[in-house]
């Protein structure tokens, strides 16, 4: 066995359909009085149902959070939070709201309660994003990592049918980078591969019955296991060509995610055999790269980066991008390599 360090970061988690009741008990466990309440513009209705939990101990709700934290938006939300004299934040929602939580906590230190309602495993990492000009600066804080995630599969019950499919995958992709990631250790790989297995049950479970609860439930599962992942072992070629072609080329995140895995499998394939088996026998089948492949066609999820909006000619720009700032990567990053592999995820080709 390989030499490894292991030091896990997690907050309590509260595990459960209907848990959502529990958070008052939660905040008086952290010692809370004055809680903000963060969603989007699309979950204020919820914010205020959160809040109204909460009695006299919410300090309000901020609903305009946005995909990858407009910084210009982070400051609203840092005065909104120094006017409410809020000593927590609890941020319900998807990525883009706990990322709003995440960028306020970087500046007060508040602590996060994080409720989830997608798949995208930021509530289990300390890793926040800004986007200022186009650009998003990212980052690793203690101080961001929520104190409290409450886990209501309930609260998935909504989430569409396409959504839940591509943010599922966004979940995988975090475990299947885990597998193969420098500071990869057996706890993150025991929980690597238990989310990928939960994961693909759960999503053709969804794809034929969205109100699961059973299904919903395992999914959710899933994907705190795969953001405990992302939280404790470290990224490499696919999220970095997620990141690119999110932040440069404005495609949306989970979906890009969807388009982007088996093909950065695929490309990682010859130098990771331990970390593609462990993926198999998760995945129940003997080809990563083509069941991740098989699992976002056959349910509806976009398989090419065309069809999400990016042009032909910036397939080099992209390359070049990938090329200049890597991650570490198993197998080194190839301009040639690279730009094959964006050509296919573009054409949307089955990775071989
Ligand atoms: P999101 O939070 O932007 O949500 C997408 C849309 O779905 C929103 O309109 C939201 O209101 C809606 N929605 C969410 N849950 C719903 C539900 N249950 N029912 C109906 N509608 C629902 O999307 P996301 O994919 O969860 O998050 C993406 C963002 O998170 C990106 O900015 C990404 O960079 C970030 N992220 C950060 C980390 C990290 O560790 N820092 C990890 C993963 C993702």
């Amino acid at each position: 066995m390989k030499s490894f360090v292991c030091t896990l970061q997690s907050g309590r988690v509260v595990f459960g359909a209907g848990s959502v009741a529990e958070l008052p008990r939660e905040l008086e466990l952290l010692g809370a009085r004055h809680a903000l309440v963060l969603s989007t513009p699309g979950h204020a209705g919820l914010a205020g149902r959160v809040a109204s939990l909460l009695g006299d101990r919410a300090a309000g709700t901020f609903s305009r959070a946005a995909m990858h934290v407009p910084v210009a938006i982070a400051h609203e939300a840092r005065a909104a939070s120094t006017q409410a004299a809020a000593d927590c934040l609890i941020a319900i929602g998807g990525g883009s709201t706990t990322g709003l939580a995440k960028a306020i906590a970087l500046d007060s230190g508040a602590p996060i309660i994080a409720i989830p309602t997608t798949y995208a495993g930021s509530e289990m990492t300390p890793i926040f994003g800004l986007t200022e000009a186009g650009e998003k600066r990212t980052g690793r804080d203690p101080r961001v990592l929520p104190r409290t995630v409450i886990y209501d599969p309930e609260l998935t019950l909504t989430l569409p049918i396409a959504l839940s499919v591509t943010s599922g995958l966004n979940a995988m992709a975090h475990a299947a980078e885990g597998l193969y990631a420098r500071d990869a250790n057996p706890i993150t790989a025991l929980m690597a591969e238990e989310g990928l297995r939960a994961l693909a049950n759960a999503l053709p479970a969804i794809h034929r019955a969205p109100r699961d609860i059973e299904a919903r439930s395992q999914a959710l599962h899933g994907a705190w296991l795969c953001g405990m992942v992302l939280g404790n072992a470290g990224m490499a070629l696919h999220h970095k060509l997620c990141h690119l072609l999110g932040g440069s080329f404005n495609l949306p995140h989970s979906e890009t995610h969807a388009v982007v895995l088996p093909h950065a499998i695929a490309y990682n394939a010859p130098s990771i055999p331990d970390a593609l088996a462990q993926m198999a026998r998760a995945l129940g089948r003997p080809d990563p790269a083509a069941a991740f492949y098989d699992l976002a066609r056959t349910h509806g999820a976009p398989y090419s980066l065309r069809a999400l909006g990016l042009a032909e000619s910036d397939i080099d720009r992209a390359a070049q991008l990938a090329v200049a700032n890597p991650y570490w990567n198993p197998r080194p990053i190839a301009h040639d390599g690279i730009r094959a592999l964006l050509r296919s995820a573009w054409e949307g080709k089955r990775p071989a």
